[in-house]
Formats: C-alpha cells, structure tokens, sequence
C-alpha cells in the first residue's frame, strides 16, 4: 500500500494496522505527510475542543519509589535523589494555591511510596473533593490492585494517568526491572477502565533501543485501547541512571506521532508535556501546533521541584506556581490558543 493510501485510511476511518503504522513512521522525515497529519489533527482538535487549552496543577507528592525503572531519575536505587514526601496539609496547600491561580484539575503524580496506602490516599483524596467540589482529581501514582483502583475512584478520583511506557513485551524488559511486567501494565490499565476512570496511557519517544516498528506497535495498542488522555514526551537522559550517556529523543518524531494520536482518537485529552517543553524549549507551544490541547504547569512547593527530577534539566524548577502559569498563559495566547479555567473533561 502507498503512503497516500495509508493516509487516507488513516484519515476516513481513524484506524490502521501495526505494518500500516510502521509504513507511515517510515516517513518521519518527509514534510509533506508530517503536513497533512498535521492539518487535519488540527481540524480534529477544533473540532471538539476549539482553541481551549485546558490546565492541570500537577502536585509531585512524594519521590520515594519502590520501583526501579532504568529510565527514571527517581528509581529506587538512585542513592543521589534527595526524597521528599509532602504531608496533607502541604498537598491541600498546593491545591488551595492552584484553584485561587484557576486550575480545576489537580493531578497528583507520584514515585510508587507505600507511605501513601489506601487509606492515607482515601483520607487525602476525600478532603481535596470535599473542598474543591468542582475539581477533577487526576492520579498518577502507578501500578495498584484493582480493589485500590476501586477504593481510590470510590473516594473521588476521577482520573487516572498510567503510561503504557511501550507496547512490546520485550522492549518493556529492557526498560523495566523483571518484577515489572507488560502484563499487570495492561491488567491496571483494563481494571482502570472498566471502573469508570477517564483513563490515561502512553510511551516516551526514543526510549533505549526503541525503533519505528515498536513505535507502530505502541500506536496499534493505543487504537484498541481507546484511552481518554495519551501521555507522550521525548526520553530524555538522567545522569544517575543506566542510560545516562543515551542520547534523547526526536522532538520531530514526538510531533508526527502526537498528531497521529489525535486522529486515531480525535477528542483524547492531549498533553504537550514537561518532556516535550524541556528539550526544546517551544516544544509545548509546537506540540499545541500539532493537535495537543492540555498542558500541565507544576503546583508543587518550589522547595522540592528540583528533587522531582525524572529527567535532567527538567524545566519550571525554580518558578513560582504563579509565575508558571503566567508563563505558559502568556506563550498559549500567542499562538493563538486560550488557557480555561475549567475542568476539561473529555468531550462526549
Ligand atoms: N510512578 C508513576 C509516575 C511516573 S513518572 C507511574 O509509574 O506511572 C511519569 C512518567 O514520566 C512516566 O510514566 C514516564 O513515561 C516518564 N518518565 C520517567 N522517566 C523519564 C525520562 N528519563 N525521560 C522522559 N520521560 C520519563
């Protein structure tokens, strides 16, 4: 099959095979697609969502963590990482700061600590619905049991974020410790769903011996999944980790691919994430460009932003939740897009 077929398969029924998939990455470099995949991401977008830009307040809680991901700066064997856990009178306070600042999403994101049992979460997440009653809850705090999965929608959250990191068996093992598997990935992510959150997955692009078939592989996963929001950011190196002297990933690919994801689901809540924004420093402006229309400004206290380093360099560190936000609102609008102070849920 052409890539003009493919395209228009692509275009007409939102959906393609993995080989189709892996046809089309192949032309990652020619402008041409990456310009009609672009085009028509944007009219998706507007489609649903116009020129909204919708904010979340993302609280970094803790950076302890039992897993030990090869990727990630905060893995439990990195003895360099100066561990932080806010208590719940800072978390309220970070809430209390962003729904002045307009946000009605807080996303709590967190390293994997068992400080934080269900209980703990249950008490926490009530307090946080019974103030802000007009704010979405989004957790992002990995891998649990479906009874917790319950216990902690039951409580109030309404979404949960828990990227996929990469749809091959084999690639996860190479990026995972052998505790972690695939299968429980998919197995939270299904029980997830089936529990009525607006459920979130994802990959990072050019992940240590990731190639364009495994890319396909990963958009063919997210095509069947049917997730709410997609997470998709550029790896980018962390020195005390086992892939320190990788090199990052392409921010043009993580643009192609962006756009791809906003046709396969045209009304997924996109994210220009923190990875895109740190490698390239326009890179949430341009991820905008290509069909995203979230954005994620950091609320945690300034005190701890820099312990919360999955990545090197990672971007907004030293700001103010205020000046963040202020930040992005100003480079949202001129582009042409507007920032709202709504919750953004996911069109229906
Ligand atoms: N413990 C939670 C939150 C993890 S951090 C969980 O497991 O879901 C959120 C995301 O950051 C991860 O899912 C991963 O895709 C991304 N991330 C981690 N390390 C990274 C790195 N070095 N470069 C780019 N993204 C990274």
């Amino acid at each position: 099959m052409i890539i003009n077929d493919i395209i228009e398969k692509l275009i007409k029924t939102h959906r393609l095979t993995i080989e189709e998939f892996e046809i089309l990455l192949s032309h990652k470099d020619n402008e041409d697609v990456k310009d009609i995949l672009r085009r028509e991401a944007l009219s998706l977008r507007h489609k649903y969502y116009g020129k909204k830009v919708f904010i979340r307040g993302l609280i970094e809680f803790t950076n302890y963590c039992k897993n030990n991901c090869l990727y990630c700066g905060i893995r439990r064997d990195n003895c360099n990482a100066n561990r932080y856990r806010l208590t719940h009178e800072e978390i309220l306070e970070c809430c209390r700061d962003g729904y002045e600042l307009g946000y009605r999403t807080f996303v709590l994101q967190g390293g994997e600590d068992p400080y934080f049992t269900d209980e703990r979460l249950v008490e926490l997440i009530s307090a946080i619905k019974k103030q802000y009653s007009d704010c979405a809850v989004t957790l992002s705090f990995g891998e649990r049991t479906r009874k917790s999965y319950e216990l902690l929608k039951n409580a109030g959250v309404d979404r949960y974020l828990l990227r996929h990191e990469t749809a091959d068996e084999v690639h996860y093992q190479k990026l995972h410790p052998k505790e972690m598997s695939l299968t429980n990935r998919k197995r939270c992510l299904q029980d997830l769903k089936e529990l009525g959150y607006q459920v979130g997955a994802g990959m990072m692009v050019g992940s240590p011996g990731q190639t364009l078939d495994l890319l396909a592989k990963d958009l063919y996963f997210l095509q069947q999944l049917e997730p709410h929001m997609v997470g998709i950011g550029p790896f980018i190196p962390h020195k005390d980790t086992c892939f320190a002297d990788k090199n990052p990933g392409s921010i043009q690919l993580t643009l192609m691919l962006l756009s791809i994801v906003r046709i396969i689901l045209p009304k997924v809540l996109l994210p220009a994430t923190t990875a895109l924004g740190t490698l390239d420093l326009q890179g949430r402006e341009k991820g905008i460009m290509v069909g995203c229309n979230v954005v994620m400004p950091n609320l945690s206290p300034t005190v701890h932003r820099k312990d919360y380093a999955l990545y090197d360099n990672k971007i907004s560190t030293g700001e103010e939740s205020a000046q963040s936000i202020a930040n992005i609102s100003e480079r949202v609008k001129s582009i042409g897009y507007e920032i709202v102070k709504e919750r953004g849920d996911y069109a229906n």
